[in-house]
């Protein structure tokens, strides 16, 4: 019989932990799943759930997104992207839209879709004209681009594509001198594409106990209680919770159709910087598809603040789990969903906008924490 969320929890609670474990998740869905169970107030109080780099539209450069909205206003084109990609604001100037849906409401044609299948739907409903696909994502959303692009499609749809890696982020955050946690759960989705195997870096380097979980409460728990006891017996090893559904490997079909189209590039995350390795663009084979390479840049490095967070905006330390969202000082003052300022609060995969989601409605202040 399937061990349930209650069992899981008396498991944790009776480890006898010696002191603080930071256990970091770096997945959005991981951290939704988390914040909307209420499994931090579940566990002892000595262990930290902290969220990390677990959002795509959060780490999506600056530029990137400045990109796009100048594309959208100022060549003949449809402008496709992921609907949570539209409210993400640039720092433009005041007087100029700050967002694709800015830009949209000034007539740029710019379409929300849910799936690379719509935006070649779309491309061919409109010959005569190019559709320029903005698709930023983590593997397991650029698996399906590279899929589409793998499979063929129309001469007028092309990609701008700002896909990322994510253990590379893993990687930078162990190798600097203050990490942060002390064990890892693994994104579960990411490990059904590219194998769980690709997080044994985690444990064999650095001596970090960490384990794949899925969605589920349950699967998540069983993730925490495999860490904290790797930890508590010094018996380190990747541990995989989402075994039904993250196969030894991954996804060969997937990983193929990605080496076929993409190639792997230093790339730069927003509040970040650059990390080695990082980031997906198409190959030379697919450059006719590149919206990159296709169009004129619109790179201003004049402009104030260009590639950077809003001013005040903490998101950049957000992603890096190095505070909690309701530490920013704009949590639920000046920042909210109906007026994100940085896009943790915009993207539903978000630490920001989940905990918001969650009813945890003010920053941390003095008085709150006295
Ligand atoms: S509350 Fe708003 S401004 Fe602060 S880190 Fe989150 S998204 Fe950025």
């Amino acid at each position: 019989m399937a061990t349930g969320a209650r069992d899981w929890l008396e498991r944790i609670r009776a480890l006898p932990l010696p002191g603080k474990v930071r256990i970091l998740n770096v997945c959005g869905g991981h951290e939704r799943s988390i914040t909307m169970a209420g499994l931090r107030g579940a566990l002892p109080k000595n262990i930290e759930l902290i969220p990390g780099p677990g959002c795509p539209v959060c780490v999506c450069p600056e530029e990137d997104v400045y990109q796009a909205i100048q594309l959208a206003l100022n060549e003949k084109i449809i402008l496709v992207a992921f609907g949570d990609m539209l409210r993400v604001p640039v720092n433009a100037p005041k007087k100029d839209p700050r967002s694709l849906e800015q830009a949209k409401a000034v007539g740029a044609d710019i379409r929300p879709i849910a799936s690379p299948t719509e935006a070649v739907r779309i491309a061919r409903a409109n010959p005569e004209q190019a559709v320029v696909f903005f698709a930023a994502g983590f593997e397991t959303t650029t698996a399906p681009v590279a899929a589409m692009l793998a499979e063929g499609v129309p001469d007028n749809l092309f990609v701008l594509l700002s896909g990322r890696l994510t253990w590379p982020a893993v990687a930078m955050l162990l190798e600097s001198e203050t990490p942060g946690f002390d064990a890892l759960v693994a994104p579960g989705h990411v490990s059904t594409i590219m194998g769980p195997e690709e997080w044994r870096f985690v444990v064999d380097q650095h001596g970090i106990p960490a384990a794949v979980a899925g969605f589920t409460p349950e699967s998540l728990l069983a993730a925490f209680y495999s860490v904290l006891r790797q930890k508590l017996e010094g018996r380190l090893f990747l541990d995989n919770c989402y075994a039904e559904i993250a196969r030894p490997g991954g996804n060969r079909t997937a990983q193929r159709q990605m080496e076929q189209t993409l190639e792997v590039t230093d790339a730069n995350w927003r509040g970040v910087g650059v990390i080695p390795k990082s980031g997906f663009a198409l190959n030379t084979e697919f450059a006719a598809h590149d919206a990159h390479r296709q169009f004129p840049s619109y790179a201003d490095s004049a402009r104030k603040r260009a590639g950077q967070m809003p001013p005040g905006c903490d998101c950049a330390r957000v992603v890096l789990g190095k505070i909690y969202p309701n530490e920013c000082i704009l949590y639920g003052r000046a920042c909210t969903p109906r007026t994100p300022i940085g896009p943790c609060m915009v993207s539903d995969e978000g630490a920001c906008r989940i905990w918001w989601a969650s009813g945890v409605r003010s920053p941390v202040t003095e008085e709150t924490t006295a």
